[in-house]
C-alpha cells in the first residue's frame, strides 16, 4: 500500500468514527462483479458484517465501509461471483479420494513429492497420508518428503510389498531412530513398529475425511453442497462445525426408506441453521422397475413436509419419476415441494414440458454427461428455454468436484444450442440455492444473503469457450471469511 492509499484509508476510517456509515467487517472493492440479481447485476464493490452482505455498490461508495478494523480486499479488477453450490456431491468419497495414496504413475522423485504435497495440502493436520506402490528403484531424499509434509507422517508400500517409506512425522510416531534413515525406507521390524502406530480407525475417522472434504471443495470456490450420498452424516458435519472446521455449508441427504421415520419426529425440508442443514430423502428410479412403492413412499414424505429428490436416467425412468412426482402433487394438493430428479437425463423428448409444468427441478451434472467429445446434447438449452428449474453440480467423487469443469461442459455440451456463461454460473448458484430452498439466504450477491464469495483468475463471461477449463479460483469467501487462497495469489 503507498503513502497515498494509505492517506485514503485513514481519511476514510475518520468518516466512518464520526458515524456516517457503520463499518464493516470485510469490503472488496475493485472488482468485476456479477451478482445473479436481475435487478442489480454488476457492482465493483461489496461490504460484509457479521457473515452477511450489507451493501452492494462501486467501489468509492463501498470504501465509507471501512473502519480500524476492516479487512479490505482489493479484487484488481477480477471476476467476482457469489460462491458456488454444488447441487449433486457424495461429500465423504471426495474426503476418502485422500485416504489412501496410490503412487504407481509416479516415476521420479519429483512425481512422489508432488504427490505427497497435494495430499497435505488437503488434509487436516496430524491425518497420516498411507498407500502404497511406490517403484523401488525411485532414490527419495527423506528430507525433501518431510518439507512437504511437516503436519503430516507419511507411511507408503514399496511397489515389492517388502520394504516401506515413512518420513520424519511417522518415525517419530512410531519411535524409530530417524538418524540413519535418510531415504526412509523400512523393512521388517521397522514396518511392524510403523504399523502399530498407524491409526486403527483411519478409513472410518469420519471428522477427518469430511474435513478434508471441505478443504478440497473450498479450494475450488464452493461454499455450498447438497450431500445426496444416502448415509447420514449430519452429526459429523455439526461437530466439524463446532471446531471451526467446516468451510462449506451442507445440506445432508439420506435414503428415502427413512421418510416414515423422519416424519415421525417432525423432521422438515431444509431445516437446521446455515452451515448444517437435513431434510432431504434420495430415491431411485431404474428403467424397469415396480414403482408402486416408492410411489407411495414419496407422497407420504411429502405430505410430511420433507423434500425428496430421485435419481433418474433414461427415457423411462425420467417418465416414472415425473409421474410419481405429478401423483404426489396431485395427492397434497400443490405444496411448495421443490421436488428433484437427480442427473434427469436423456428423457423422452414428449416429457420435457412436465418438468417445467409440475415445477420439477433438474438437478444435472454437465461434466458427467456432456463432457468434452461425449453425448453432445441440448438438452440443457431445451430444459431452460422450456422454463424448467435447474441445478447443477458435479457428482463428485464420480467426476472431479471442479464447477468450472461443470460450467465449461454446460456452454459447450450442445454446439451452438448450449447454455450461456451467466446461465451455467446460474445454475452452479442461483438455481442451486433454489433446489435447496435457500434461494433468499444464497445463491446471489444481495445485501441480506450470507456473504459467500468466489474470486476467479479470469472473466469466465469474456474468455473463449475452450479456454474455461483453464481458470483457477484465486480466493473463495464463506460468511465473509477468507477460507481458500491459491498459493500463487497469496497477498501479503
Ligand atoms: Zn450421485
Amino acid at each position: 500500500m503507498n503513502a497515498f492509499c494509505l492517506t485514503a484509508v485513514l481519511i476514510l476510517s475518520v468518516i466512518s468514527a464520526a458515524g456516517q456509515t457503520s463499518a464493516a467487517d470485510l469490503i472488496l472493492i475493485n472488482a468485476n462483479i456479477r451478482t445473479m440479481d436481475k435487478a442489480n447485476p454488476k457492482a465493483e464493490a461489496i461490504a460484509v458484517a457479521d457473515g452477511r452482505i450489507i451493501a452492494v455498490g462501486t467501489t468509492k461508495t463501498i470504501q465509507a465501509f471501512a473502519g480500524k478494523t476492516t479487512t479490505v480486499i482489493d479484487a484488481q479488477g477480477k471476476l467476482v461471483l457469489p460462491g458456488f453450490n454444488d447441487a449433486h456431491v457424495h461429500f465423504m468419497s471426495i474426503g476418502n479420494l485422500f485416504s489412501s495414496i496410490d503412487l504407481s504413475d509416479a516415476k521420479t522423485e519429483a512425481d512422489v513429492i508432488s504427490q505427497f504435497e497435494k495430499f497435505a495440502r488437503y488434509l487436516p493436520k496430524g491425518r497420516w497420508i498411507l498407500g502404497g506402490k511406490l517403484d523401488p528403484s525411485i532414490v527419495i531424499d527423506r528430507s525433501k518428503v518431510d518439507a512437504a509434509t511437516p503436519d503430516n507422517p507419511v507411511f507408503v508400500f514399496r511397489g515389492d510389498a517388502k520394504s516401506a517409506f515413512a518420513n520424519r512425522a511417522a518415525l517419530i510416531a512410531a519411535k524409530i531412530d530417524e538418524k540413519n534413515l535418510s531415504e526412509g525406507i523400512l523393512s521388517g521390524e521397522s514396518i511392524a513398529a510403523m504399523q502399530r502406530v498407524v491409526p486403527v480407525n483411519h478409513v472410518r475417522d469420519w471428522m477427518a475425511i469430511a474435513a478434508t472434504a471441505s478443504n478440497y471443495a473450498a479450494s475450488f470456490g464452493i461454499t455450498s453442497v447438497q450431500d445426496t450420498h444416502s448415509d447420514d452424516m449430519a452429526s459429523v458435519y455439526r461437530e466439524l462445525n463446532k471446531a471451526g472446521k467446516l468451510k462449506v455449508r451442507i445440506y445432508d441427504c439420506v435414503a428415502l426408506s427413512n421418510w416414515a421415520r423422519l416424519a415421525a419426529v417432525g423432521s422438515k425440508a431444509a431445516s437446521g441453521d446455515a452451515m448444517v442443514r437435513t431434510g432431504c430423502l434420495k430415491g431411485s428410479f431404474d428403467e424397469e422397475e415396480d414403482t408402486s412403492t416408492i410411489t407411495t413412499d414419496i407422497a407420504g414424505a411429502d405430505k410430511a413436509g420433507l423434500q425428496v429428490l430421485v435419481h433418474a436416467i433414461g427415457p423411462a425412468a425420467n417418465s416414472s419419476a415425473l409421474a410419481a412426482f405429478e401423483n404426489a402433487i396431485k395427492t397434497n394438493g400443490g405444496r411448495d415441494s421443490r421436488f428433484r430428479i437427480e442427473h434427469a437425463h436423456n428423457f423422452k423428448p414428449a416429457d420435457l414440458q412436465r418438468f417445467a409444468r409440475s415445477s420439477i427441478i433438474a438437478s444435472m451434472q454437465p461434466n458427467l454427461f456432456f463432457a468434452e467429445g461425449s453425448g453432445i446434447s441440448d438438452d440443457l438449452r431445451k430444459l431452460w428455454d422450456g422454463g424448467a428449474k435447474m441445478a447443477f453440480g458435479s457428482d463428485a467423487a464420480i467426476k472431479d468436484i471442479d464447477p468450472i469443469l461443470g460450467i465449461y461442459a454446460a456452454v459447450n455440451a450442445g454446439g451452438k444450442r448450449s447454455l450461456t456463461v451467466d446461465e451455467a454460473v446460474y445454475a452452479y448458484t442461483l438455481g442451486a440455492a433454489y433446489a435447496e430452498f435457500q434461494e433468499k439466504e444464497k445463491g446471489s450477491i444481495e445485501v441480506g444473503k450470507l456473504a459467500d464469495l468466489t474470486i476467479l483468475s479470469d472473466d469466465i463471461y469474456e474468455i473463449p469457450t475452450e479456454k474455461l477449463r483453464d481458470v483457477k479460483v484465486l480466493k473463495t469467501i464463506a460468511s465473509g471469511t477468507v477460507v481458500f487462497e491459491a498459493s500463487f495469489a497469496k497477498s501479503k
